[in-house]
């Protein structure tokens, strides 16, 4: 019998790839119908995911080497380095060749097509799809894979909107336009990550600009406010804001895509309910002090996929086994994701939920100047990307970013 991966994006489509390689028939599920619709990542990432092979090399777009911040008042802070600090991927890329990977490893690969509903009874789970121009199928398989991203469609949606236990989902959304810049544009904005931080910007939230091959920049806003349970609508003024104060509102515009991002603070939802597991973001894995979830969701994938070869090769095949190797799945992939992660992703919810109004303005002005005294560029990737907190003191960030105190 199968299994179905929900959503391919990065979690299924590795998850699938790695279990097709294993020998395991797969079935691969994905509502899109081109790798590029929506491509709504800005895909940035640090130069040792490409080190660690879990990033293909093709989907990058271009390295970068450095960091600037415009502040609250618009003041320039720069970090750089003379070494590659990280990757700007481009996400319809990085899909494609993701679902080709799939493809050629033997998985069926059903395009277009949307997983409905998913019952679980004895032994195996009963899957309902929707397919173009009103096509059905029903399909019996042993397990389903959730890896719809944050919008967690099949395991765990009731708890969309609802503590789990003591623990709570946050969430946030953004938007980015691909521009078309000139040599000119591209000199201006160099090799670095740009950050836009501070109420004058945006309040609750950041906005960016990334570098891109072939004089492209990546532009968006991203907001992560207190208490969201709904897409937010006021991100498109704050980008055309940031597109206009930077004199870019002119430039041709190649894509606009947006989503969300959501994940619970301490990752305390089951993972496995019924015969539904969760990858990627489906069960937390994208942490919101930077909004960075591709890394995380290919790590799940590959931590799920020798567990679920091995439960589906056991011998106890058709009936429950309950000493399968999954239940410690969640387990394992906490370890993986490190007490690091989860302190990142706190510290993200304080930054977020607190960064509004003139005295949070104040402390983080405070905190970008002593950052920009004080620390490397390096130093600034391994505070954002491997969450090195100790030196800055772990509770003093949130106080100088203005929740506290
Ligand atoms: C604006 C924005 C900027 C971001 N920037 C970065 C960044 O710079 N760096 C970084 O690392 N991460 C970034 N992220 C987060 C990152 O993109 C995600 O963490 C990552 O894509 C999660 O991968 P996934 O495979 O778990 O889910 P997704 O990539 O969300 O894939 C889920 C797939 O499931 C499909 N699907 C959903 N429901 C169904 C269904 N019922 N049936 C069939 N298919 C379905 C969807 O179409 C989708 O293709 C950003 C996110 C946003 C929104």
């Amino acid at each position: 019998m199968t299994v179905l991966v929900a959503g391919a994006g990065p979690a299924g489509s590795r998850l699938a790839e790695r279990l097709a390689q294993a020998g395991i028939e797969v079935t691969l599920v994905e509502r899109l119908l081109t790798p590029n619709q929506n491509a709504f990542s800005s895909a940035a990432l640090p130069i040792n995911s490409i080190a660690e092979n879990l990033i293909p090399s093709e989907s990058i777009s271009t390295y970068w080497n450095g960091w600037q911040i415009l502040g609250p008042d618009s003041t320039k802070y720069q970090w750089t380095s003379s070494n590659n600090l990280g990757v700007v991927l481009d996400f319809g890329k990085l899909r494609e060749i993701l679902w080709s990977k799939a493809l050629d490893s033997g998985v069926e690969f059903l395009l277009g097509w949307t997983v409905k509903s998913v019952k679980t009874l004895s032994g195996f789970a009963e899957v309902e799809l929707f397919g173009p121009n009103g096509a059905s199928q029903k399909r019996k398989v042993k397990w389903v894979v959730d890896a719809t991203g944050q919008s967690r469609s099949l395991i765990n949606s009731k708890y969309e909107s609802k503590p789990i236990g003591k623990d709570n989902i946050f969430r946030g959304s953004g938007i980015e336009w691909i521009l078309q810049g000139d040599s000119q544009s591209s000199n201006h904005w160099g090799k670095q990550l740009t950050f836009f931080l501070g109420t004058r910007w945006i309040s609750h939230g950041y906005g960016w600009i990334f570098p891109m091959s072939n004089d492209q920049l990546k532009v968006g806003v991203c907001r992560l406010p207190p208490n969201s349970t709904k897409p937010l609508f006021n991100n498109q003024i704050a980008l055309n804001q940031l597109l206009k104060s930077q004199g870019l509102n002119n430039f041709k515009i190649i894509d606009r895509h947006g989503g969300m991002v959501a994940s619970s603070i301490k990752r305390a939802e089951p993972h496995i309910f019924g015969r539904i597991i969760g990858v990627g973001d489906a069960v937390s894995t994208a942490n919101l002090l930077g909004g960075e979830g591709i890394r995380f969701a290919l790590l799940s994938a590959e931590t799920l996929a020798p567990l679920l070869t091995e439960d589906l090769l056991s011998i106890n095949q058709n009936i429950y086994n309950a000493n399968s190797p999954l239940k410690n799945y969640k387990k394992i992939l906490s370890k993986k994701l490190g007490w690091r992660w989860i302190v990142s992703n706190r510290l993200g919810k304080k930054t977020w939920w607190g960064l509004s109004g003139s005295k949070a303005d104040e402390r983080l002005l405070k905190l970008i100047k002593g950052l920009s005294e004080k620390v490397s560029a390096e130093e600034i990737s391994a505070l954002l990307f491997d969450y090195r907190f100790e030196r800055y003191g772990i509770r003093i960030l949130p106080y100088l970013f203005g929740l506290r105190g």
